[in-house]
């Protein structure tokens, strides 16, 4: 029997348990990991809270962002074996159909979003596919891995294969603290270009200094626009990172320079914005939506991070029976980077 964390009933504060269910038995291509960290996403946040229900398997182990150690091939595993470091995919991906062999196995036709339509890491082990694994060298943390697929692969490949920033060019952050804002922000500046962060929370303020932003900007209010402009000599931004959404649309789209790009990761609020569609004509500019991460883009990382070019930012590590406690810290987002639960 394993420890797993179990979500009772949805809601603002959701009630969670932690109970006794049996260790998965990896089937055939799978294998069974020991789960060492899971990160703490917002997508949890959004299940737990009863907001994000669609493709939600009832009674499903949350948790998509897995680093761990591999105790158990199952039959028919070739790539991976007993004791190789890991750190997971965000989808169980077949590794075999057309997607999986195209590079884009985050949208593998069989898939199942680990933590989502299949049992995650929010326990003390996990069976995913030996495909939905990369490989982990020696000189890389097991607890920050955790990070390496989400947050730090989806900021990676939103910065540099969707909006395809360039050396020198101006990225703005938004919710530069969050987990994917402090990623975001340190892949932008690794490769290349001049950060400007935006953060509203003050106290995250001196955490932001070596992390390659060149400008921090504390706000209070939703403009930050004419702060961009001013350090921009009112050109604005090639690229504006946005983890934060519609409540901020108006402020990020002012900010936005000719040919630039708006790229959109995180919708806090879900409500509609307005646009004058002129205007994206007339500064031929590019709105983006950018999700997941593929297999290559996290080996990428992986590199990126046994090179020192860029770190996990872990914002603490707690016991799953902490979940509560992380679940209200996270609402009040009063964390800087990302919250790991630890399956031990
Ligand atoms: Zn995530
Ligand atoms: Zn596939």
């Amino acid at each position: 029997m394993m420890r797993a964390l179990v979500l009772e009933k949805p809601g603002r504060p959701p009630v969670l348990a932690v109970k006794e269910t049996p260790i998965p038995s990896p089937g055939p291509g799978e294998v069974l990991v020991e789960v060492e960290a899971c990160g703490f996403c917002h997508h949890d946040l959004l299940v737990m809270a009863g907001v994000l229900r669609r493709g939600v398997k009832p009674g499903v182990i949350l948790g998509h962002e897995i680093s761990g150690t591999v105790v158990q091939p199952g039959e028919g595993v070739t790539t991976i074996a007993t004791g190789d470091r890991v750190v997971s995919l965000l989808t169980n991906a077949c590794g075999r159909c057309e997607r999986c062999r195209s590079g884009r196995e985050h949208r593998c036709i069989y898939g199942e979003g680990i933590g989502h339509g299949r049992d995650g890491g929010f326990a003390e082990y996990v069976a995913l596919s030996e495909f939905s694994l990369v490989k982990l060298p020696e000189d890389v943390d097991l607890t920050g891995a955790a990070l390496l697929a989400c947050p730090m692969g989806v900021a990676l490949q939103a910065v540099q294969n969707v909006a395809e920033v360039r050396p020198r060019e101006t990225t703005v952050v938004t919710g530069a603290g969050g987990g994917l804002g402090v990623h975001g922000l340190q892949m932008a500046a690794a490769l290349g270009s001049r950060v400007l962060a935006v953060t509203t929370s003050e106290d995250k303020l001196g955490r932001f200094a070596s992390l390659g932003a060149e400008e921090i900007l504390h706000t209070d209010e939703l403009d930050f626009s004419e702060m961009i402009l001013a350090l921009t000599e009112d050109e604005g931004a090639e690229v504006v990172f946005d983890t934060v959404g519609s409540v901020l649309f108006s402020s990020s789209w002012r900010s936005l320079a000719q040919f630039g790009r708006l790229v959109l990761l995180g919708e806090v609020a879900g409500k509609a914005v307005e646009l004058n569609l002129a205007e994206i004509i007339f500064r031929d500019a590019r709105i983006l939506g950018s999700s997941g991460v593929s297999r290559a883009v996290i080996e990428q990382v992986v590199d990126m991070v046994s090179q020192g070019q860029v770190a996990p930012v872990v914002g603490g590590a707690m016991p799953l029976e902490e979940a509560a406690t992380a679940f209200d810290l996270l609402t009040g987002r009063s964390i800087f980077g990302r919250l790991v639960l630890t399956g031990r």
